[in-house]
């Protein structure tokens, strides 16, 4: 029988979720979908100190701004109910005594000052690694050094202890990773990781194994960072006997710093001058917001394009993908094993590409509510056209109000560098006149009329228009730069195009 193919994204609630986390809840997502799958939500809530108020919510708003849904999750739940691990706190034991049973792992009393000892005996013999492992163990306080009597009074008695795992000494751990093939690593150099903390939670290790097997996971995809603890996964299934169903695992490679010198951390978002986050994130502690790609004007779907492709690529040289495309068109073969160096001009060059292709409609809605925040009533109308001349210089939304209320305010001053530079007789003498031709022009006056009008005025008075144009913008737009000057025109209307120009003429005086 071929099993339901059943993915999990299983974020800890520490912090703001790093685009890394999205990514690899992205390419879970697409997996899924691609095999006709099931995608679930489980928060690995277990470490209480490391609890975060607001993480929780924090996870599920950024995967809902970027449509990343879930088949089932605490909001949704689904036979795998509950879908928090400290909701699933007492299922957890008897996994760990069962593994105890088996033979295969064992009460531990040592106390934080024995353990800290023993550290300090290994570290002072020179012992790279000071482990509690399979030759440490045989020193310390636990069921396998205590007799049967002494173990059981101890536990009666309420004694602290911890559910270490028992590595084997020496056993040759094979585990196959989709993106790197077959991974060996030998059990001793393994520890004996803690199953079952003093607090009766699990760690990790136990609440994730047993969960991705009630879950009846099928494929975990996670970052590269837990591929070291693949080793002791595989080890567990195998304790457990849960072998036939083991999913199989695919390490994501790292998210590079954009110089490629190491990993894309929480930290490097404000120091590099972009975000790390795909939501601006307000750190409780010390009252500070760190940026989120949302917030500073990323769309949803350019930057979801963005991150399919930090890692994975189609294999040819497409690159806009909807949602639905990417479904279709990814898979694990094509995601790269080295990692991936993030590129802010790439995030930006996506959002671009989203933005020109919105219709001027949905771009208005931007304009609009950007010029009523500033007081100003835009048309639909009015606001579409302005939307259609800037659009294609924008990066984001809050751009085309920026970038085009100078047609909409009152001209009130002119660029005093570019007016010393370019204000001359000439710009006068064609100004003057066009301001005159313009004020009589009757018919629809659009870019083109705009440009006809102004090229016979320049030759009538026998003047290059090419010496002068950057006078003529000074003069209608208060800038040396800018958008099409003459669909600007088209906006402004003769009108108010014939009284900018007189102004200027008055305010601007001619240095000889
Ligand atoms: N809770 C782990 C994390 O925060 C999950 C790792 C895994 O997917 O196994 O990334």
């Amino acid at each position: 029988m071929t099993r339901e193919v059943r993915l999990r994204f299983a974020p800890s609630p520490t912090g703001a979720l790093h685009i890394g986390g999205v990514r690899t809840a992205l390419y879970n997502y697409l997996f899924a979908k691609k095999m006709g799958g099931k995608f679930l939500l489980r928060i690995e809530d277990t470490d209480q100190n490391r609890f975060v108020p607001g993480a929780e919510e924090y996870i599920k708003e950024s995967l809902e701004w970027l449509n990343i849904s879930f088949d089932e999750s605490p909001w949704n739940p689904g036979d795998s109910a509950p879908y928090r691990q400290s909701e699933r706190k007492p299922m957890y034991m008897q996994y760990a005594l069962d593994l105890i049973d088996r033979g295969h792992a064992y009460y531990a009393f040592d106390t934080s000052e024995e353990l800290e000892a023993m550290r300090e005996r290994l570290t002072a013999a020179r012992v790279v690694q000071p482990q509690y492992n399979s030759i440490t163990r045989t020193q310390m306080k636990n069921s396998l050094t205590l007799s049967e009597e002494e173990v059981a009074a101890r536990l009666a008695s309420g004694e602290p202890y911890v559910i270490r795992v028992k590595i084997p000494r020496k056993e040759e751990v094979r585990l196959h990773d989709m993106i790197r093939g077959w991974v060996m690593v030998h059990s001793s150099t393994l520890d004996d990781k803690v199953l079952m903390k003093s607090d009766g939670m699990p760690t990790y290790h136990l609440a994730n194994i047993v969960d991705d097997h009630l879950m009846r996971i099928t494929h975990v995809i996670r970052g590269e960072e837990w591929l070291p603890s693949a080793p002791l996964h595989v080890l567990l299934y195998k304790f457990f006997g849960w072998e036939e169903t083991m999913p199989e695992f695919a390490h994501l490679p790292l998210l590079l710093k954009p110089d490629g010198n190491g990993k894309l951390s929480k930290r490097d978002g404000d120091k590099l001058g972009f975000p790390v986050f795909p939501l601006n994130w307000e750190n409780k502690e010390n009252g500070e917001t760190a940026a989120g790609f949302r917030e500073q004007g990323y769309l949803p779907d350019a930057f979801l394009n963005f991150l399919a492709f930090l890692g994975w690529n189609p294999g040819d040289d497409r690159e806009i993908f909807s949602m639905s495309e990417l479904i279709e068109a990814f898979s694990i073969e094509r995601i790269g094993k080295s990692g991936t160096k993030f590129d802010i001009a790439k995030a930006k060059w996506f959002n671009e590409q989203y933005l020109r292709a919105m219709p001027n409609s949905e771009l208005a809605v931007f304009l609009i509510a950007d010029a009523a925040a500033d007081g100003i009533v835009v048309s639909t109308e009015k606001a579409e056209a302005l939307v259609e001349l800037v659009k294609g210089r924008v990066t984001f939304p809050a751009e085309l109000w920026a970038q085009s209320k100078f047609i909409v305010l009152p001209l009130s001053d002119f660029d005093q560098e570019i007016a010393s530079k370019r204000w001359n007789q000439d710009a006068v003498n064609v100004l003057t006149s066009y301001a005159d031709r313009i004020s009589q022009f009757d018919g629809p006056f659009d870019g083109i009329s705009a440009k006809t009008l102004l090229e016979a005025t320049a030759e009538s008075k026998e003047i290059k228009l090419g010496k002068v144009m950057q006078a003529v913008r000074l003069a209608t737009t208060g800038s040396g730069v800018g958008p099409d000057l003459m669909e600007v025109f088209a906006i402004l209307g003769t009108q108010e195009l014939a009284k900018r120009i007189r102004f200027a003429l008055a305010t601007l005086s001619v240095i000889d």
